[in-house]
């Protein structure tokens, strides 16, 4: 039986120390997509519009259930925007009031340093969550990114 873990790089679900996704040089370092779920990389690579790395939070902030900063690892992240040469972060949390929640928080994080904070436009319904929003509105959603603020 393979042994699932989490990738030591991007914390998605990975069979190996680093995932398929962070290994592969052909796709850029210089951009990060932040995401909640592995899933939600899924629906994006479905999309193939993006060729840079991802985050995942597995989750969002939600300090009533005790999911905070730590435990999304934005102490992780933080030092990856620190120590690596990244330009841009895209939030593509979800349409959710707790994705914007996430989103805000991390942008407020990522703004110390020297970086374009995008959010993913959304062509996404209110409420919509990435995982099941089909290949045009992610492309969409994607490719209509706007600086953060
Ligand atoms: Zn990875």
């Amino acid at each position: 039986m393979e042994c699932v873990q989490h990738c030591s790089s991007c914390r998605t679900l990975s069979e190996k120390d680093i995932c398929n996704i962070c290994a592969n040089d052909n796709r850029a370092d210089t951009q990060l997509c932040i995401v909640e779920t592995p899933s939600d990389i899924h629906a994006i690579e479905q999309s193939s519009i993006y060729k840079g790395k991802y985050f995942v939070l597995s989750g969002y902030l939600s300090p009533i259930d005790g999911i905070g900063a730590v435990e999304l690892g934005l102490d992780v992240l933080k030092d990856k925007l620190h120590k690596q040469d990244i330009k841009e972060v895209i939030l593509a949390t979800n349409a959710t009031i707790e994705g914007e929640v996430t989103a805000h928080y991390i942008n407020n994080m990522a703004k110390q340093f020297d970086i374009r904070i995008t959010r993913i436009a959304h062509g996404l319904p209110i409420g919509g969550e990435l995982e099941y929003a089909d290949i045009n509105t992610i492309a969409h959603a994607l490719s209509g990114r706007k600086d953060y603020y």
